[in-house]
């Protein structure tokens, strides 16, 4: 990661060597997940069922549910979508959902560091912020 200077705006803000250490510490991680390219979006729930013969002991008091069965769900724009795993599938894809969560929460760790750096910007004590911002020409 290299630190990057505006030769514009010389007191650019610089990321603290702290912060880099957490940041490489968080892209080890990330890089090792993504590499086993074993990350599914979604998530697995247990489901107990109750079938359509009416002398089934899942009909009785107590029931006696069949199952338990397994079915993995992810929500794809606004519909939801579902598949009904089979043991061995279940005990392998848990730890590719537990995978995309741990990518997602090490992203969150990410943004808040950024986040962090941007609220402890000393240029936000001496600069009020102004009624219109003028147009900056961001050079790249
Ligand atoms: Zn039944």
């Amino acid at each position: 990661m290299t630190q990057r200077t505006n030769p514009c705006h010389p007191e650019s803000v610089r990321v603290a060597a702290s912060h880099q250490a957490v940041a490489r510490q968080i892209a080890r991680e990330l890089a090792a997940i993504a590499a086993t390219g074993m990350v599914l979006p979604g998530s697995i729930t247990t489901r107990r069922t109750r079938c359509g013969r009416d002398n089934c002991a899942c009909h009785a008091d107590p029931p006696r549910l069949h199952g338990p069965y397994w079915q993995w769900t992810r929500k794809i724009a606004a519909r939801t979508v579902c598949r009904w795993l089979s043991p061995a599938q279940r005990e392998d894809y848990q730890a590719w959902i537990d995978n995309d969560r741990r990518l997602r929460d090490l992203l969150g760790q990410l943004e808040e560091l950024g986040a962090a750096a941007f609220d402890a910007d000393p240029r936000w004590q001496r600069e009020p912020a102004p009624a219109r911002q003028r147009n900056r020409q961001t050079s790249t």
